[in-house]
């Protein structure tokens, strides 16, 4: 009897960094090319990844919650944990109804073939053979030029889930990029978890971006995050070519040094408004984001003041708030005087409601200026190049 065979279907979720996504972005074509067919997680589906993250105990219970729908909309779908999370509780995540596999941060990128070969969906009658199918419609990558820390900072759980610092070959990322090129992306963004420290064959960032931006014809390359002690003013001086996106994502974590030393940060505000005075010389519109903890151990309201003060003080265009997160292992969990959780509370909403006003009083500066609009293909499809526009009002929710 010929029986008809049944393709694959696979669905992903993704939590926390751009590195993550990159990571993401990167399995999805692996599984493509496998022959699995690629859904939304709306769809049905026979396989869910949730690549996870293990930042802050809200993305550990995020990432609980989202297994769990996915087992209530799809109660047949063999479930699958990966990453960051997973480094740390493979146990507990197995546990979960329907998760029938916890990868690590190293195996996860030969999931297609553990799958294959767990016997939990290669059965027969199956067919892999979906072929290679992209429909893309977005015009952003993220592509992975780095991974693991080697920093320790006192409340990072990274270093211990992603290991020590390694650099993609350069070639590789210069290969993935016109890749991707190829495929109709108009930006590439770099990801890493430090890349900052970016080395590959005595080559760091700034040649490596020197080698991009003369060995692609990428529209738009944008950075993830750097830290401002790797500002310098040969990087800086880069962002002289236009393709270089003037959006950078400079880590603060608190603006009161003192609380900076015991979170075993490598800078000081004084090295952070440097780095911030040097990218506004040569990038004078640019945006300047930022992370912000609330609540670190021993933070008292005067360290919190002078944190919200230098946050004010630096016009920052977008900041990201975290309540302070106890990881086991890091040397902040077991740090004296921790924060309750109504201060920390307290604390969050204040940044929360500072980084709403700076969002509005960055948006606000462009009112009446021209910009290259970067927004979705289908608007870049229409003409030959990015179109301008101008600003005439304050959008309710633009992204950067
Ligand atoms: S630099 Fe610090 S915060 Fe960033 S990943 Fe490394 S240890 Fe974590």
């Amino acid at each position: 009897m010929n029986r008809e065979k049944k393709i694959i279907r696979v669905a992903f979720d993704t939590l926390g960094c751009k590195l993550n996504q990159a990571e993401t972005e990167a399995l999805t074509e692996k599984f493509m090319k496998s022959g699995y067919r690629i859904v939304n997680t709306e769809e049905e589906f026979d396989i869910y990844i949730l690549n996870t993250c293990t930042v802050t105990h809200i993305a550990d219970r995020k990432a609980r919650h989202l297994l769990r729908m996915a087992h209530r909309r799809n109660p047949n779908a063999v479930l699958v944990a990966a990453g960051c999370y997973v480094e740390h509780a493979a146990n507990d995540l197995l546990k979960i109804e329907g998760v029938k596999l916890a990868v690590g941060n190293k195996e996860k990128m030969n999931l297609p073939q553990l799958l294959k070969e767990s016997g939990l969906v290669a059965a027969d009658g199956y067919d892999f053979s979906a072929g290679y199918h992209c429909d893309n419609q977005r015009t952003r990558s993220f592509i992975r030029i780095q991974d693991g820390c080697n920093n320790f900072c006192s409340y990072c759980i990274v270093p211990y889930v992603r290991g020590r610092e390694k650099s993609v070959p350069t070639e590789q990322v210069v290969t993935e990029i016109n890749d991707k090129v190829s495929h109709g992306f108009k930006e590439v963004v770099l990801t890493g978890t430090e890349i900052g420290s970016y080395n590959y064959d005595g080559l760091n960032l700034n040649e490596l971006i020197d080698i991009i931006l003369k060995e692609t014809s990428i529209e738009r390359l944008r950075l993830s995050s750097l830290q401002p002690q790797e500002v310098t003013p040969s990087l800086i001086s880069l962002w002289k070519d236009k393709r270089l996106c003037p959006h950078f994502h400079l880590s603060l974590q608190s603006g009161s040094d003192s609380v900076l030393k015991r979170m075993r940060r490598l800078y000081t505000t004084d090295d952070y408004a440097n780095a911030v005075s040097l990218i506004r010389s040569v990038a004078g519109d640019a945006a300047i984001t930022t992370d912000i903890i609330a609540g670190f151990p021993g933070e008292s309201d005067d360290e919190f003041s002078e944190s919200y003060n230098f946050c004010k003080k630096m016009g920052f265009a977008r900041i990201h708030v975290f309540s302070y997160s106890k990881r086991r292992g890091t040397a902040a969990n077991i740090m004296p005087n921790q924060i309750s959780p109504q201060v920390k509370k307290k604390r969050s909403d204040l940044m929360l409601a500072l980084a709403e006003e700076a969002a509005a009083a960055f948006y606000s500066s462009f009112i009446g200026k021209s910009l290259k609009y970067s927004g979705s293909r289908k608007i870049m499809e229409t003409g030959t190049d990015i179109p301008e526009i101008t600003l005439r009002y304050l959008p309710k929710a633009i992204k950067i």
